[in-house]
């Protein structure tokens, strides 16, 4: 353990305890005791803290006793002669360090009209600094470190030597589907603001996230470790050994120091080794080599900036397979939320507002019919188009395979969207005959061209689906005649697609499909996915599950025999309960699928949606993540998901999709569809037409309009209100307790 770092660590722990009792006592000077103290919606408060005390901070006096903690766990300061600090002092000074950091910037937002911070997605015009994620993000891209699309983050502190090195460190670290969390400044120069400067799309959409301009911001990429361990790994709060565990096994994070490292980003990075994140810097000082609390090295130092990713990959025991697609942009997820704005556009093709037909398809034909890789543009290239110009667009995508069937071809087809999005400065919208496509001109200007998407297409489905796709040509058509042409038959495709799958019930087949994606994160998770119960994340219906058991037999989606029934109602059968214990670790004895009352599905954090009794109504509320509000069960969706989720099968409560509300079989045994009372209107409108169609299978006109929303009720006695006044089903039923 080197001496230096020790006590650089331990004398940027007392100022940075300083530094917050100072603005505490600020603070209080203005406000009461009782004042409340919060990172904006979220359920998790001051979630290091959470984490690893149990403390729910809510207000000033919670955070003048989390100080007071903080600063009885400082460790001595090392004395010139004593040879004190050993590993353990330093660790907690970083403990110390990241409580008083994380109640410093909560007291940020005490007066909103202060508030350094956007809380928004994406920088605005005026401002690039967004402070912490509230729970909708967490939850949105906590599915991409459970799917793997998100392997970990790199906490960047400090600023590169010039903007051009930034952004070559930014776009490596995007490559490699990190996330990129921003903060600090290293002689008045900040990394975000390096990138600003070169105009990269920087946000939550295209991981590139500028936390803030202090060293203090650590604690927001700290903190989103710390609930990804509560909310998907089923930590306790205040089991800081478990939490800190989970982030050192689990979450593949690292930090990179860039410029001179003052005694505060020691004490910082103190606290992220804690978590298990090493720290490489590109400055002379001194390394802590020897494995441990980190799996290898905790600290190197003077790595040189084109070495830096690579470099901390490696240590921090990442393994990444880097994409082989053949086209002159980069490639990697973390393009998949960029946007492409009218002033930087090339070309578009078959833009909705505009009057051009579109279409993207994709058939299965005999494989003599199919020549692999063969890519044809039909009509004019990009070359041939003037700047601005908008083109009918359509991408034919024809495979063949032994395994291949009819059904999976809507699942291939699905992915044009998130393949084509991974490709920087290209960008996609829609689906089948409402698609939409943009080119950058950054990209036109690097070599990108139509028959990319072919190379794209190709490259990606071949690799992912080899288990069923053995050969795939692509068409790209640009004229109208051709568009107008092709987009019959795949016109008819799509149609009988979704007679196909309309018809498709819980009766008819003989197998569920398991998905245990999320057991990464909620370790006794299980989703049972049947045609008429889709997975909980809204991701995987049943045809997906099938055709991934086809394509990885041996992945997270096995088959799971349909016999055996020991109650129809509830939707219990014993082969189903027999594989629910095995693959819970033996914790889930029983699972109903048509049940939210008794044995429900598991709720592993990933849910669209959260189902919670109303027992005043006789019924239940549905609140989706994109709700930020409080709902009439009284608790806001962040604070309903952090007790349900994790794995956790909690009668009353039940995570699932979107597309589940309108199922014959939501909670059928509780008496289905007729005991929503309440729901988002947002929800209710995107829901509407489907959820009426239901409705009125039953005889029940307008149905939507007899649920409550937040314009009509916050409480459970407004609700009741609502349903005594149009007459709602759910007060004629059998009492649901
Ligand atoms: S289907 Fe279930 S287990 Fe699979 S990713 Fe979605 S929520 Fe997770």
């Amino acid at each position: 353990m080197s001496r230096i770092i020790a006590t650089a660590a331990i004398n940027g722990a007392y100022k940075l305890v300083e530094k917050a009792e100072t603005a505490l006592e600020a603070a209080l000077g203005s406000n009461p005791e009782s004042a409340a103290v919060e990172f904006p919606n979220t359920g998790y408060f001051l979630p290091i803290i959470y984490g690893t005390t149990g403390e729910e901070v809510k207000t000033l006096g919670d955070c003048r006793r989390v100080l007071r903690s903080a600063r009885e766990l400082l460790p001595p300061r090392v004395k010139g002669q004593h040879w004190v600090p050993y590993l353990g002092h330093t660790l907690d000074a970083g403990m110390a360090t990241l409580w008083s950091e994380e109640v410093y910037e909560a007291l940020k937002y005490l007066d909103p009209a202060k508030c350094p911070y956007t809380k928004t997605v994406a920088p605005t015009d005026s401002n690039l600094w967004l402070g912490a994620a509230d729970d909708v993000i967490m939850r949105e891209r906590g599915i991409e470190f459970v799917d793997g699309t998100a392997p970990g983050f790199a906490a960047v502190v400090g600023a590169a030597p010039d903007s051009k090195t930034a952004v070559r460190i930014a776009r490596e670290l995007q490559e490699n589907n990190l996330y990129v969390f921003m903060c600090s400044e290293d002689g008045g120069r900040r990394f975000a603001e390096q990138l600003a400067e070169e105009n990269v799309q920087m946000g939550w959409e295209t991981r590139l996230v500028p936390f803030g301009q202090e060293i203090s911001a650590a604690v927001f990429a700290l903190g989103f470790a710390a609930r990804a361990a509560l909310s998907f790994g089923g930590v306790q709060p205040g089991d800081y050994r478990r939490m800190l565990l989970y982030n050192k096994y689990r979450v593949f994070a690292f930090v990179l120091a860039m410029g001179t490292v003052t005694e505060e980003w020691y004490a910082t990075a103190a606290g992220a080794i804690n978590y298990g994140f090493p720290v490489i810097a590109d400055t002379d000082i001194p390394p802590i080599l020897p494995t441990g609390v980190c799996l290898y090295e905790h600290v190197v130092p003077n790595v040189k900036h084109d070495e830096m990713v690579k470099r901390a990959i490696y240590i921090r025991g990442l393994k990444v397979v880097p994409s082989t697609v053949d086209i002159p942009v980069r490639f990697g997820p973390a393009f998949e939320g960029e946007r492409i704005r009218k002033e930087d556009m090339q070309i578009e093709a078959g833009n909705p507002k505009v009057d051009l037909p579109s279409f993207e398809y994709c058939r299965t034909l005999p494989t003599d019919k199919v020549e692999d890789g063969k890519i044809t543009v039909v009509g004019p290239e990009l070359d041939a188009l003037p700047e601005g110009a908008c083109v009918p667009l359509g991408i034919l995508v024809e495979v063949s395979g032994a395994k291949m069937q009819h059904d999976f071809e809507p699942i291939l087809e699905r992915q044009i969207h998130t393949f084509l999005n991974c490709a920087q400065g290209l960008f996609h919208m829609g689906q089948r005959d409402g698609n939409w496509i943009r080119y950058s001109k950054e990209a036109f200007a690097a070599g990108l061209r139509f028959k990319h998407i072919g190379t794209i297409l190709h490259a990606k489905l071949r690799e992912e689906y080899s288990a069923i796709v053995d050969k795939c040509q692509v068409t790209i058509f640009t004229n109208r005649e051709d568009v107008e042409r092709e987009i019959v038959a795949a016109r008819a495709a799509y149609a009988e697609r979704d007679a196909r799958m309309a018809g498709m019930t819980d009766e008819a087949v003989e197998v569920f499909y398991s998905c245990s994606l999320c057991q990464s994160f909620a370790p006794n998770h299980i989703c049972i996915i049947t045609p008429e119960h889709p997975g909980l994340c809204g991701a995987y219906n049943w045809l997906d599950g099938r055709a991934a058991f086809e394509i990885v037999p041996t992945g997270p989606n096995q088959p799971v025999p349909k016999a055996d029934p020991t109650d129809a109602r509830l939707g219990q059968w014993r082969s189903v309960n027999n594989f629910v214990f095995e693959k819970s670790n033996r914790k889930l004895e029983r699972f109903s699928a048509y049940s939210m009352m008794t044995d429900p599905m598991t709720s592993c954090g990933c849910f669209e949606c959260i189902s919670a009794i109303l027992p005043m109504t006789n019924g239940i509320m549905i609140v989706d993540r994109d709700h930020p509000d409080m709902t009439p069960c009284g608790m806001k969706f962040s604070t309903l998901a952090g007790s349900v989720g994790g794995g956790n099968q909690t009668p009353g409560f039940l995570g699932h999709s979107k597309m589940y509300i309108s199922s014959k079989k939501f909670v059928s045994a509780d008496g289905g569809f007729k005991r929503i009372t309440w729901m988002p209107r947002k929800l209710k409108d995107a829901i509407r037409e489907k959820l009426n169609a239901r409705a009125r299978d039953e005889g029940i006109e307008n149905f939507v309009d007899m649920v409550a929303d937040e314009t009509l009720a916050t409480t459970e006695e407004q609700v009741m209100e609502h349903m005594a006044k149009v007459g709602h089903p759910a007060l004629t039923m059998e009492p649901m307790l």
